[in-house]
C-alpha cells in the first residue's frame, strides 16, 4: 500500500511527532511505501488566496471555486499545491496526524485541505460521495486531545469525538469518495504515564499493522437519499451527525 501521512504539529518532539515516527516505522516494516508531508517543517502556506493561481480565468472577480477548476484544467495551480496533489494521487491511504485544536484541525492542515482538495481535483459538480474524485482511497485520522475520553463521550461536556470529527471524516474524506477507517484517538497524552504513552504508540502501530481489517466508518450510499438529498423515508440514519427527523 502507498501511504501519505499529512502531519500537522509545530513541535518535532511532540507526541504527535512520536505517533508519526511510529507510523513510518511500522508501515515501512510491513512493506508499505510512505511519503510524509510535515506541514510546519515545509512551512506550508495555509491560506487559500489569489497567489495560488499563476493564471486567472477572471481577473475582475476572484471566484475561488471557479479559479481552482480553471487552474486544474490549464495547469496554473501553485507548485506546492500540485506537488501535494501528486502525493494524494499516488497514495492508497491518507493519514491526517494532528492535535485537536479548537475542536478541529490546526489551521495549517485546514489550509492544506482548502488548497489541495481543489474543485476539479477532489470534487466537481456531480462528483461527490459515491462518485467523488478520490474514490478508491482510504482516509484515516490519528488525533490527540487535551481532555479526557469522558469529556468526549456522547454524554460528555465536549460531546462525542466521533461527531466532532464528522466534518473531516464525512466532509473531507467521504465527500470526495474515500472510504474512512475508524479514527485513532489518544486522549490527554500530556497527562499519561510513560507506560501509558508507550501503550498508545503500540496501539497505533497495531492498528496500522492490521490496516486491511480495521473497521471502516459507516456512511449511507447515495441510493439511500431522495431527490432532496435527505434520507428516504424508512432509512434509519446510521452515521455521525445524521438523525431521523
Ligand atoms: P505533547 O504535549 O507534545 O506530548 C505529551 C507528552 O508526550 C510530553 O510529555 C512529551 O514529552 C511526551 N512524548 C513525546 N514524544 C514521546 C515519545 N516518543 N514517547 C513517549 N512520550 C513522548 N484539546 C482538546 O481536547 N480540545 C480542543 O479543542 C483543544 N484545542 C486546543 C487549541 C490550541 C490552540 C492548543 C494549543 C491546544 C488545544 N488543545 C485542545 C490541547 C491539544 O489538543 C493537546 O495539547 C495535544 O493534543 C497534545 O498532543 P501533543 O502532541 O501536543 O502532546
Amino acid at each position: 500500500m502507498r501511504v501519505l501521512i499529512v502531519h500537522a504539529h509545530p513541535d518535532n518532539k511532540s507526541f504527535n511527532a512520536a505517533l508519526t515516527q511510529s507510523a513510518i516505522e511500522q508501515l515501512t516494516a510491513d512493506g508499505h511505501d510512505v511519503q510524509l508531508s510535515d506541514l510546519y517543517a515545509m512551512k506550508f502556506k495555509a491560506v487559500l488566496d489569489e497567489d495560488d493561481f499563476e493564471q486567472r480565468n477572471n481577473v475582475e472577480q476572484f471566484h475561488v471555486a471557479h479559479e481552482q477548476t480553471y487552474a486544474v484544467e490549464v495547469g496554473a495551480q501553485a507548485a506546492d499545491v500540485t506537488a501535494e496533489q501528486e502525493k494524494v494521487m499516488w497514495a492508497d491511504l491518507i493519514i491526517f496526524q494532528f492535535p485537536l485544536w479548537w475542536f478541529g484541525m490546526p489551521a495549517i492542515l485546514k489550509g492544506w485541505v482548502d488548497r489541495v482538495w481543489a474543485r476539479g481535483f477532489a470534487y466537481y459538480t456531480g462528483r461527490k460521495y459515491d462518485t467523488g474524485m478520490l474514490r478508491g482511497k482510504l482516509g484515516l485520522i490519528c488525533v490527540t486531545t487535551g481532555t479526557s475520553a469522558d469529556t468526549y463521550a456522547p454524554d460528555g461536556i465536549d460531546g462525542s469525538l466521533f461527531d466532532t470529527l464528522w466534518p473531516i471524516n464525512n466532509g473531507v474524506f467521504r465527500y470526495t469518495g474515500c472510504d474512512v477507517v475508524e479514527p485513532y484517538f489518544v486522549f490527554m497524552p500530556a497527562k499519561m504515564s510513560d507506560s501509558e504513552r508507550e501503550e498508545a504508540l503500540s496501539g497505533w502501530r497495531a492498528k496500522l499493522h492490521n490496516i486491511d481489517n480495521e473497521p471502516r466508518l459507516q456512511f449511507h450510499a447515495d441510493t439511500d437519499y431522495g431527490d432532496n438529498d435527505r434520507l428516504k423515508p424508512g432509512v434509519i440514519a446510521k452515521s455521525g451527525f445524521q438523525h431521523n427527523a
